[in-house]
């Protein structure tokens, strides 16, 4: 009788160490397997947030986020309109190498051959979801979904209402996984609901989240009670709109706090592009906007956190690139693959371990406009027209052309830069009606001059007026 309370207590005590070396085993997993998600603004300006120094706007949340990562003050995404950015930091790696060079219209797509950031999690037993605005083509073989992405909720097209519209085309059609959803309310809260919900959801399994936010790209929608907060501002709308992006921002923030999730998270945030004159954003000191080769075009915004394991409050000055995210976050993950990828691996800069550039050298083409950095040096290439070149150390601004004084420094860039085209494909689509209008403001720009007309539209209306006047 003893002997056999002596064996039952033995039993129990086995069987409740196994099932506890079980849950830790689970717990083990997700204290050692981080989360990683990506925030991206669309078309937010460089100098549109507190963080970087911005006084009229209000990123209080951002700036909290910024204050206790890391904030880069060279970082370039590799596109400077928004579907060929997202193709390059959605793959890591340059997007012309698989044709997705221009931002198209219509008919884009990303290649079945090139494997994703939410592929590479998937495989490795992630769970993954895109929130938000996608642009990286319509057909159903370009589907977040079919793109390795678990869950999608968000609309396929570059650009929507922020408030709900009764027929929406495919594109601008808010849904869940292919279906249509109706919603209420604003869209920029919406997806920040959605973030959050998803965070309480998967407390027990890491996630890769992409969070696409379309603000504050156009149309330039905002809230009532936000409009009013902001009625004597000069940029009211745009300060109602980065207002809910850093609002939303702020509650998957206090989520993941809440939940015990944020020391073991990786967040980076970006924009896709430089800011756009249209949504009256403002790039600071730098030359150009969304569209050009010059810095206001592709120099954004960004930052990485990831609490304890990079230091806090930190500035980090070294070249880097958006097709960084892809190889940074597999590091952090600890995933080994074979992909070739352009980025790099970020975090032993941010641990301190390494110093300098991460790249040394980076390049832009979109069709006609190319550019290059190799170190401080920038090389600005417009097609059948000639080239600019500039030293970034000296002259942000880019407005210094230094072709004939160093000839040298020229030539060698351009060598870089068509070395690199070499491993490039022919581009899938172009631009249309967009393609003089950008080669036109690259020509002015070019010249420190101001271009006479931005848009399509507008372009048509000067040429109509030219005709007039030499009639
Ligand atoms: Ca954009």
């Amino acid at each position: 009788m003893f002997n056999k309370t002596i064996l039952t207590f033995f039993l129990i005590l086995i069987i409740g160490c196994k099932h506890n070396k079980e849950k830790s085993v689970q717990h083990f997993q997700k204290i050692t397997k981080p989360n990683v998600i990506v925030i991206l603004a669309d078309d937010a300006g460089y100098m549109d947030f507190g963080f970087m120094g911005n006084k009229d706007l209000d990123t209080p949340q951002l700036d909290k986020l910024a204050k206790r990562g890391a904030v880069f003050t060279d970082a370039h995404v590799s596109a400077t309109v928004c579907a060929p950015s997202r193709a390059g930091l959605i793959t890591g790696k340059y997007q012309q190498r698989f044709g997705f060079e221009a931002n198209g219209t219509g008919g884009i797509g990303l290649s079945d051959d090139v494997e994703t950031i939410a592929d590479a999690f998937k495989k490795n037993n992630y769970k993954t979801i895109a929130l938000g605005k996608w642009h990286l083509g319509e057909s159903h073989s370009d589907h977040p979904n079919q793109r390795g992405f678990d869950d999608f909720y968000g609309f396929i097209g570059g650009s929507r209402s922020y408030f709900p519209v009764q027929n929406p085309s495919k594109g601008h059609t808010l849904q869940y996984n292919g279906k249509r959803v109706i919603f209420d309310g604003y869209l920029t809260d919406v997806l920040g609901e959605k973030s959050v919900s998803y965070v309480e959801e998967n407390k027990e399994h890491p996630f890769f989240m992409y969070l696409a936010y379309n603000a504050p790209h156009t149309p330039r929608h905002a809230k009532k009670e936000h409009l009013q907060k902001y009625k004597d501002h000069p940029r009211k709308k745009l300060a109602a709109m980065m207002w809910s992006l850093d609002e939303n921002i702020g509650k998957l923030i206090d989520k993941l706090e809440e939940t015990n999730q944020l020391e073991n998270t990786l967040i980076f945030f970006l924009s896709d592009n430089g800011g756009s004159p249209h949504s009256f954003a403002d790039n600071g000191p730098l030359k150009g906007w969304k569209g050009n080769k010059f810095e206001g075009g592709h120099r954004v915004p960004f930052i990485v956190h990831w609490g304890k394991e990079i230091k806090g409050n930190q500035t980090f000055n070294g070249l880097t690139s958006s097709l960084d995210i892809f190889k940074t976050s597999m590091a952090a993950a600890g995933i080994q693959n074979n992909l070739e990828l352009d980025g790099v691996n970020l975090i032993p800069y941010l641990k301190g371990k390494l110093t300098g550039n991460p790249h040394e050298k980076l390049f832009w083409r979109k069709l006609d406009e190319a550019g290059v950095r190799l170190g401080s040096k920038k090389l600005v290439r417009l097609k059948d027209y000639g080239s600019t070149l500039y030293n970034l150390d000296v002259d942000l601004g880019e407005t210094t052309d230094l072709s004939n004084l160093d000839e040298r420094t020229s030539n060698l860039l351009h060598q870089e830069l068509k070395a690199w085209e070499s491993t490039l494909m022919k581009p899938l689509w172009d631009e249309g009606d967009w393609m003089p209008v950008t080669y036109h403001i690259h020509e002015s720009l070019m010249e420190n001059k101001v271009p006479f007309y931005t848009t399509p539209e507008r372009r048509e209306k000067y040429l109509k007026n030219q005709l007039n006047k030499s009639n």
